[in-house]
């Protein structure tokens, strides 16, 4: 053993930063170093549980794994014991001196992304290891790494700027973390308050936790309870331990099956959807278990990407135990789970969308995001999803939303498409030109309100064998569909005036139009441009730059068709005003060109639009 001075490092910025808040602001529930401590101390359990498995040498092979609680009430300290797999010199500063792991670097992320707007979140949120200092003005890590050629060591720090490490002296594999409570939080250094801590907190925690020698849980999996002795505070309680979430969940699959491969498992929808609260992307959150033993925390693809908001835990018996993680990811058995988790979990979301459409409806409003996603990138469960879809749309009221099924169920007979406008929003598309054809002869538009959705079209094609179409494309025959129920319409324009002003337009409108015509689908608008589905809209050529997809993105918007409405004032005006007044008459053309692909979602930079619209302004102010 060398007797070498203390290593002094500094902590990694970031970590100085977690700390400072942890400290002095956030935090008003203290106890929940307990958690963060007991939760470490069961990961690094469960990894050598793990690690006992692959590895043939193991230091102190013969030690019971459990965890330790004890307490020294007069000197105010706390010491947490595990066996687990402990830490290397390179380990220590890793681990306790730089943000590298989970809890910790979503917390920072959500205080950079979500600002002082996400406290009360944030002040929920695990910042692992750390939070310790919120009571502790000196803690001190014990660690020997399961390694044979491991050695025993001392961190230690005051939680300022810097850590201090040492050699130690005859440490058992493992962590033994020393707390040297503050004045002021002393009272934790007590058995009937640890107690408490750990049964509210840590129940669920698979290895025995001990205070002063007694165990204070009882280790159950509760995965593989039968449903009936498990009871609906068991089961939330188990989410929260298990995903360290803040939330309820909203709802759970627990299910077993012995064929086409043995499973366990216990999978939740959680209440909130991280990733809409600007905590980046979400990692896979559903545990894979052989037997209780923990393979993989996280592993990658035991469900499709697009369900990574699930949370839980899978065990199945098959596993090979002493599979690598690597090999494991891309495994056969895998993808077996995966294809029957995948096909039970859309099944469970179909049942609540028919059996209890409310809490679908509201499953939907913070999760539909995955689905679509999932409907652009997994054609093997496309027809599931597209069942789950839910859309508003012109025959829904504001912010209710429609199956694709009931669509169909409500369109006419002669409807053989599903039509399907996008905008901003519900006002956006209501006020547009193109629904007014629509609304005329009562067929029903679903309205996209999200970029993706328009991927999601364009993925999915047809629903049920009616393909999906844009209510701007021009092929649509409308009549042949329903019979236009507009009765009383203004006067249009003579067909030779209406030609000549289209002939006008097209002039003056040159590269910007592919082609200009007159168009009795229009009731209260005086143009618009059709199929401008087939182009990008702005939205997407926002998106597309957004990811970094320059190629192929011209900066010039390609020629439109546009429609006129013979029957409007505005352009029963212009077809007269181009004769007497033909510059006003120009700008009025190019505005209304503008207008139409403002309403198109076309119109990326207003500038020109701007500047010219002053112009008309100016010229009219001139007549009065
Ligand atoms: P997280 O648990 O989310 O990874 P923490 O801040 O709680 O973040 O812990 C940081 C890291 O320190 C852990 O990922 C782990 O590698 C290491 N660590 C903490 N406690 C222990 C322990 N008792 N035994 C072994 N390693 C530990
Ligand atoms: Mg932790």
């Amino acid at each position: 053993m060398s007797t070498q001075a203390p290593e002094r490092h500094e902590f990694q910025a970031e970590v100085k930063q977690v700390l400072d808040i942890v400290v002095h602001s956030l935090y008003t529930d203290k106890e929940i170093f307990v958690r963060e401590l007991v939760s470490n101390a069961s990961d690094a359990t469960e990894k050598l549980r793990h690690t006992q498995i692959t590895e043939k040498e193991i230091f102190d092979a013969e030690l019971e794994l459990e965890i330790q609680i004890s307490f020294d009430a007069e000197a105010g300290t706390i010491t947490i014991r595990d066996f687990g797999i402990g830490m290397s010199r390179e380990e220590l500063v890793e681990n306790l001196g730089t943000i590298a792991h989970s809890g910790s670097k979503a917390f920072l992320n959500a205080l950079k992304e979500g600002g002082g707007k996400n406290e009360n979140l944030i002040g929920q949120f695990g910042v692992g290891f750390y939070s310790v200092f919120m009571v502790a003005d000196r803690v001190e890590v014990f660690t020997r790494s399961w390694k044979s050629d491991g050695e025993s060591l001392r961190w230690s720090s005051d939680g300022s700027g810097a850590y201090e490490i040492e050699s130690a002296e005859g440490e058992r594999r493992g962590t033994r973390i020393v707390i040297h409570l503050k004045e002021e939080f002393k009272e934790f250094a007590d058995k009937s308050r640890l107690e408490t801590i750990v049964k509210n907190y840590s129940a669920f925690v698979q290895f025995p936790v001990k205070i002063d020698g007694q165990p204070v849980n009882t280790v159950q999996a509760i995965w593989l309870t039968n449903k009936s002795d498990v009871t609906e505070e068991e089961y939330k309680e188990f989410y929260k331990f298990q995903a360290k979430a803040f939330d309820d969940p909203r709802f759970w699959l627990h299910f077993s099956a012995d064929a086409p491969i043995s499973i366990h498992s216990l999978l939740y929808a959680p209440t909130e959807n991280m990733e809409g609260f600007g905590f980046g992307r979400m990692e896979p959150g559903v545990s894979l278990y052989c037997r209780k033993v923990l393979i993989d925390s996280d592993p990658k693809n035991l469900l499709p990407d697009w369900l990574r908001f699930v949370r839980g835990v899978v065990d199945s018996a098959d596993l090979p135990l002493n599979i690598s993680r690597e090999s494991m990811q891309d495994s056969t058995l895998v993808q077996k789970l995966n294809k029957v988790l995948t096909k039970r979990f859309l099944k469970l979301l179909e049942e609540k969308a028919n059996k209890e459409p409310e809490v679908y409806a509201d499953f939907w409003s913070k999760f539909g995001i995955f689905l679509k996603e999932g409907v652009t990138t997994d054609f093997t469960h496309r027809d599931q999803l597209l069942k789950l879809l839910r859309y508003e749309s012109s025959y829904t009221a504001d912010k209710e939303n429609t199956s694709l099924a009931d669509y169909l169920s409500r369109a006419p007979e002669g409807q053989k498409e599903i039509y399907y406008l996008s905008g901003p929003n519900r006002q956006a598309i209501e006020s547009g030109p193109y629904l007014e054809a629509f609304k005329a002869r009562n067929i029903e538009v679903l309205f996209l309100l999200e970029p993706i959705d328009e991927f999601v079209m364009n993925h999915a094609r047809s629903f049920e064998e009616k393909n999906f179409v844009s209510a701007d494309n021009d092929a649509i025959d409308l009549d042949a569909i329903a019979p236009d129920t507009e009765t009383e319409k203004p006067e249009a324009l003579e067909d030779s005036v209406c030609s000549e002003l289209c002939t006008f337009l097209k002039e003056q409108l040159g590269d910007g139009v592919e082609e200009v015509s007159a168009s009795d689908r229009l009731v209260g608008s005086p143009a618009m441009i059709v199929n401008a589905d087939k182009a990008m809209t702005a939205q997407m050529r926002k998106m597309m730059r957004a990811m970094q997809q320059q190629g192929g993105i011209e900066d010039k918007e390609p020629p439109v068709k546009l429609q006129i409405n013979p029957r409007h004032p505005l352009i029963k005006n212009l077809a007269s005003l181009r004769q007497n007044d033909s510059e006003l008459a120009q700008l009025i053309s190019s505005q209304i060109l503008d207008n139409a692909r403002m309403a198109a979602g076309l119109l990326e930079d207003p500038t020109t639009m701007l500047q010219r619209n002053y112009g008309i302004l100016e010229k009219l102010s001139e007549r009065s």
